[in-house]
């Protein structure tokens, strides 16, 4: 067996006894990689404590006899503590991106950049101002989304391949279908599909956030309730172009916070 290294992330902990679990992490070098921890549960072990939004370097024996490897140490390297104020928004954000990982990375297959996209999104959401957490997080699904080969035609009609700005202008809104994959022009629509309506301005923040790095998603204040339009809307492109059904019970946290909070965000 080859003792292997690996920077990770948890995704998720499969508690199976008392001292053991099985842990889906997001490696840097191996992607989504599910490894048992034996004993690593128990109070003896320093691996006890769960490490969820920290950097960890993972070291780990692979077995070519059986299916999964084995942990061998954890150490943390950086801990996202998400103590600034809105910390509920930070942890719902936090855990959406976790879980939509979960859904949608391929077994085994690295994915370095993203991997350092995850741990500088969580940076920024451990640190920026709370006015601009729906920002980011709209920013991290669509960057996710992309890389993953599910890239959203936001500029052009999904159909006819026409520009859509100037029509989406005039009209104030656009269409968009989760199962064309992006927006669709008045003369492509047909009746019947399902569209959901997306306004000239949350159309033009979706365009701006698809290309704005982290720290320029960090300077757009959006609403809790126009974010979760967008959010909603990417959900449902995500259902159709990754084939993933799944809710994801993050998002419908975020949801009640939102709706407890009047909608503001604030
Ligand atoms: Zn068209």
């Amino acid at each position: 067996m080859a003792l292997q290294k690996s920077d990770a992330l948890v995704l998720k902990a499969y508690n199976w006894s008392e001292s053991s679990r099985t842990i889906v992490f997001f490696t840097r070098d191996f992607g989504r990689l599910a490894l048992i921890d034996k004993g690593g549960r128990s109070l003896k072990s320093r691996r006890g404590r769960m490490l969820a939004f920290s950097t960890l370097e993972v070291t780990f024996y692979q077995s070519r006899r059986e299916t999964s490897g084995y942990v061998s140490d954890i150490l943390v390297e950086q801990s996202f503590e998400f103590a600034r104020e809105g910390t509920l928004g930070r942890l719902g954000y936090g855990s959406a991106a976790c879980e939509l990982l979960l859904l949608l990375l391929p077994e085994e297959e690295p994915q370095p950049e993203l991997f350092d996209y995850t741990v500088h999104f969580l940076s920024w959401l451990d640190r920026a101002d709370k006015r601009y957490l729906p920002s980011l997080f709209v920013a991290f699904y669509l960057r996710l989304l992309s890389s993953l080969g599910y890239h959203t035609s936001l500029t052009h009609c999904s159909v006819c391949g026409e520009p859509i700005a100037d029509e989406a202008e005039s009209r104030g809104e656009v269409a968009f279908s989760p199962e064309q994959g992006g927006v669709v022009s008045a003369a492509c629509q047909k009746a019947g599909d399902y569209y959901i309506r997306l306004t000239y301005q949350s159309l033009k923040l979706l365009v701006t956030l698809q290309t704005a790095s982290l720290n320029e998603a960090a300077t757009l204040p959006i609403s809790f309730v126009e974010a979760g339009l967008l959010v909603e809307a990417l959900r449902r492109f995500m259902s159709y172009q990754a084939d993933v059904r799944a809710d994801i019970k993050s998002l419908e946290f975020l949801e009640k916070l939102k709706n407890s909070q009047g909608g503001n965000g604030n």
